[in-house]
């Protein structure tokens, strides 16, 4: 066996899809040939590390179909060398039999499952901050209606200073402001009612998860939106219509002049 044989069936034998007479020759080879050691090895970890992100992630069942089907059988590879009972995507070792780019194809399709993943799980962890301001009776730190008093607060509780614009004239309420934590992460949120509804904006720094999230998403019957703005990322969350937090945004974006001070900006 030569070690561009052996290089086909490290990935069986890693799956331990490999019958016996080849799993020793192809042991024999390893033990006296250090390249092919060191390719088994590389492969191993790999295939390992793909595996403990294949569980912490669960790709959706459709993609990992999708991949699987994909890779299955390329061409020039032996028939045998998948064997049908075995053809699950779990086999994620098999990968690394086939050539070059159809491994850097599965990588970075593994890569977006993880990112698709980690997006909703995000999605998920603003909807249970927002879920547990309302339900704890914490939903505000500081009680005001006036944002020359809730932008202060923060200054010395947070290393930012969240954006805090008057929002009445398209019918956002300002109630408050509170201190949170999302992903472990400190983020500073302030509250807005609008008919009835509470709408929670947080705001975090680059890198403090909230900037994974997609522009618009719906958890749980919750709407999110999420923006950076004044390098700060911030993510508006509520049962309102995703409408209005379109709205909400464009109110963050282009904020009305303070009230009693001249609109021209010179
Ligand atoms: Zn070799």
């Amino acid at each position: 066996m030569n070690c561009e044989e052996v290089g086909r069936w490290i990935g069986p034998l890693l799956d331990g899809e490999l019958d016996v007479r080849n799993t020793a020759e192809v042991q024999a080879h390893l033990a006296a040939c250090p390249a092919c050691q060191r390719r088994y090895e590389a492969q191993a970890a790999l295939s390992s590390s793909l595996r403990r992100l294949d569980l912490a992630y669960a790709a959706p069942e459709s993609l990992r179909q999708r991949i699987a089907a994909a890779l299955d059988e390329p061409a020039g590879a032996p028939a045998h060398l998948v064997s049908p009972a075995k053809r699950t995507p779990r086999g994620v070792s098999r990968w690394f039999t086939l050539a070059g780019w159809p491994v850097a194809l599965a990588a970075s399709a593994v890569a977006a499952s993880v990112l698709l993943q980690q997006r909703s799980l995000e999605s998920d962890a603003i909807v249970a901050a927002h879920v547990r301001s309302l339900l704890v009776d914490h939903l505000n730190d500081v009680v005001s209606t006036d944002h020359h008093t809730v932008k202060p607060w923060f200054a010395g509780k947070i290393d930012f200073s969240p954006p805090v614009p008057d929002l009445s004239s398209r019918g956002f309420e300002l109630v408050g402001g509170r201190l949170d934590y999302v992903q472990r992460q400190p983020v500073a949120a302030v509250i807005y009612r609008k008919h009835g509804h509470i709408i929670n904006v947080l705001a975090g720094l680059p890198g403090r998860g909230l900037d994974k999230l997609p522009q618009a998403d719906r958890v749980q019957g919750y709407s999110l939106r999420s923006w950076r703005q004044a390098g700060l990322d911030l993510v508006a969350v509520s049962d309102i219509d995703p409408l209005e937090l379109a709205n909400l945004e464009r109110g963050y974006e282009n904020p009305p002049p303070p009230a009693g001070e001249p609109a021209d900006r010179r």
